[in-house]
């Protein structure tokens, strides 16, 4: 077996399980072996029945000597499952609930093996809902009964009991074959088991002692590996050809008064990472550096100063963005900040390609290829990436929210220059231990503070008997204090979802006739054409509109001064990274803001995830708590937020990052005598850190 191969390759079964296996992060063979378990169940305690107590775990061997469905009315069971099993020394009753195929696996006259918790009735011994297998005659041990029983991440029609079959016998077939690629000093050094062991010894382990060492140590290749292969990507990076130095110092004056006839100061964070740019924009070899800072800390206005500098000097610089609500936003921005400069700024959209082709007068605006019209800045979304959009001397690469582009598109943005500055920005609340491990070939600048003035919005989870009040309030904060609301629905249309979420359009139109018909209400979603889209959002900034419904579209990026409410409906579907997003809408004016979380979930209303909404305000600490809540896997939401699963490590545990960096460093510089790990390490170097 070739454990790279697609799964795809194998059997029926697993050809038709494909789709729902990538859900769990497995595409060839080897990703189940790293399909980690993330607990046992522990049903090692093999006992006759006559030993069994009641109260305890065991699992018993013998043959089913009686199996029979029973028919139960009038209550939510359909059927009962009764069986006897008998060994030599005695009879212990089994049940099961609606699960009628069980006559069928478990005949009488089988050789069985039962797990599960004894229980006493008046009847006698008896387990309910035992786990269970037949025991064939070659058959030298259980798989799912009298061991640890690893317990697997699981989806929709892919069980734990599956998992287990198809990973034990991968392991089985493939053992051998894997080879080891940590260096034999780092496995004495940390008393590692090899990687066979530890790979056998997390799936099946005979003892829990066993798994967490090899769990320590699978941990430690994870966070080994990706470390090594952001070390190998600075070193690339350092190595390539010489890149530009900007003149400074030389025009300190405009710099100055370009930050003089700012509308506001600077906070001492952004003063801080402008003077980290401006100095690695000085040097002859290429900026590399992330601009993290929360949502409504300051990015643009920092990048727009490094991109004047780029003008300064002589050269272009390119701003590119994820949508084109917020491709559109930050032209008018920085158009209304540099203009005045004489700095010429364009635009390149989708939208304002397509219109540019068949209309001959907009061609100008969008197309910064069409030689007419040389931006010294130009800003657009991934349609910058076209083929057509050429450069004459671009220095400068800006990617806005950089987790939602590939490794590819930043390649080819760069690839448009000749070695260019890049800087990469992004809302993403990263600790920085997980920034080191990840991102440990960029330099890394924070905005660590809000601008002054600011104020939290203040926020609430609303339960269901709760929601006539809340919309009565609304409606009086709106006609009180003359402000806008957003209502966000998570879906457009309600085939997309399931009925009880509430689709943006049908929630429109209940909203319009029924909840508010004295109301002004606008609607805006993803399907629109990027035109309508900006008509309405522009009707909503002029107050056309005093509610907007709408749907995440609005997640990124917009920047609408007088809208103070966000209701967010059916909040329990968001990760709390998108309610934060969500929420940074409003609280950008002078006026008190509020955002309402709705959900018709009961559970929901007491989830300590939503409820950390009603209490923490920066997304550093709202990372934290999904980082506790949902464990490391989940953290903060997905991939998509440019934070990698990671399998066996976790991100917060500092130490083992610690440990982990300094051998990394260590390791770097003779990594060519470790070819096995070289290899491993560049396997992780190509992969794609965030995919969109
Ligand atoms: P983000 O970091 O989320 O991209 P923006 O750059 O969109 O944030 O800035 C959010 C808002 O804050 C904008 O309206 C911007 O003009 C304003 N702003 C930026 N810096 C300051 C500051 N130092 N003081 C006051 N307002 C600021
Ligand atoms: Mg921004």
């Amino acid at each position: 077996m070739n454990l790279q191969a697609p799964i795809t390759d194998g059997n029926r079964a697993l050809k038709m399980y494909a789709r729902r296996l990538e859900k769990l992060g497995i595409i060839k063979f080897e990703d189940f072996l790293f399909h980690f378990p993330t607990r046992y169940d522990d049903y090692s305690l093999i006992s006759k029945i006559s030993d069994v107590q009641p109260g305890e775990v065991v699992t018993v061997q013998g043959k089913i000597t009686d199996i029979k469905n029973q028919y139960v009315r009038s209550t939510r069971l359909k059927n009962i499952q009764k069986a006897v099993i008998e060994d030599e020394t005695g009879k212990l009753e089994l049940t099961w609930f609606n699960q009628s195929f069980l006559v069928k696996n478990l005949p009488i006259g089988a050789d069985v093996s039962i797990s599960g918790k004894v229980e006493l009735s008046k009847k006698g011994k008896s387990i309910k809902s035992p786990k269970y297998e037949v025991l064939y005659n070659n058959q030298t041990s259980p798989l799912h009964t009298g061991r640890l029983i690893p317990i697997y991440p699981e989806t929709k029609g892919v069980s734990s009991k599956w998992l287990r079959r198809q990973i034990h016998n991968i392991i089985k077939e493939t053992l051998d074959e894997i080879q080891e690629y940590l260096p034999g000093d780092l496995i004495k050094k940390y008393n590692f088991p090899d990687i066979k062991q530890a790979i056998k010894n997390t799936h099946f382990p005979t003892n829990l002692t066993d798994a967490k060492i090899a769990k320590k140590r699978l941990a430690f290749d994870e966070l080994l590996l990706m470390q090594l292969a952001a070390n190998v990507r600075r070193d690339k990076w350092n190595k390539q050809k010489k890149g530009t130095p900007f003149e400074i110092q030389k025009f300190d004056n405009e710099i100055k008064k370009l930050i003089n006839s700012l509308p506001f100061t600077l906070t001492a964070s952004q003063d801080k990472a402008i003077e980290e740019i401006l100095k690695d924009l000085s040097r002859n070899k290429p900026m590399n550096r992330l601009l993290q800072g929360d949502v409504g800390s300051g990015k643009t206005v920092v990048s727009a100063i490094a991109m004047f500098v780029s003008f300064l000097n002589g050269y272009q610089s390119v701003l590119m963005a994820p949508t084109e609500i917020l491709a559109e936003q930050h032209f008018k921005t920085i158009s209304n900040l540099l203009k005045p400069l004489g700095v010429k700024v364009g635009i390149a959209t989708g939208s304002n390609k397509r219109k540019g082709a068949s209309k001959k007068g907009e061609e100008k605006k969008l197309n910064a290829s069409d030689l007419m019209f040389k931006p010294d800045i130009l800003v657009g979304t991934h349609a910058v990436l076209h083929e057509s959009i050429k450069f004459d001397k671009l220095k400068l690469v800006i990617i806005d929210e950089q987790q939602r582009f590939g490794v590819a598109q930043r390649g080819v943005i760069r690839e448009k220059g000749e070695n260019p500055h890049l800087l990469t920005m992004t809302a993403t609340p990263i600790p920085r231990t997980v920034a080191l491990t990840m991102y440990g070939d960029l330099d890394l600048s924070y905005l660590s503070e809000m601008p002054k003035g600011r104020q939290i919005v203040k926020t609430w989870l609303v339960p269901p008997i709760k929601r006539e009040k809340a919309y009565e309030w609304i409606k009086k904060q709106i006609k009180e204090t003359k402000s806008q609301a957003f209502i966000i629905c998570p879906f457009i249309d309600e085939s997309e979802s399931m009925q009880t979420v509430r689709a943006a359009n049908i929630e429109f139109e209940r909203l319009k006739n029924e909840v508010y018909p004295e109301l002004k209400l606008g609607l805006l979603h993803g399907k629109q054409k990027a035109k309508e889209k900006s008509k309405i959002l522009e009707e909503f900034k002029k107050g056309k509109y005093e509610i907007l419904v709408a749907t995440p579209v609005v997640e990124v990026g917009i920047d609408i001064q007088n809208a103070t409410i966000i209701m967010i409906e059916t909040a329990e579907r968001f990760g709390l990274a998108q309610l934060h997003q969500l929420r940074g809408r409003v609280g950008r004016g002078e006026k008190q803001s509020y955002c309402l979380l709705f959900t018709d979930n009961d559970f929901a209303q007491n989830s300590k995830r939503l409820k950390g909404m009603e209490t923490l305000y920066s997304g550093a600490e709202l990372a934290e708590l999904d980082l506790r809540l949902r464990g490391p896997g989940n953290m903060y939401g997905t991939t998509q937020h440019g934070i990698p699963k990671l399998k066996a490590a976790n991100f917060s545990d500092t130490q083992l990052l610690q440990i982990v960096k300094s051998e990394a460093d260590r390791l770097f510089d003779k990594l060519s005598n470790y070819p096995k790990l070289l290899e491993k390490t560049k396997q992780i170097t190509l992969q794609e850190v965030s995919p969109d």
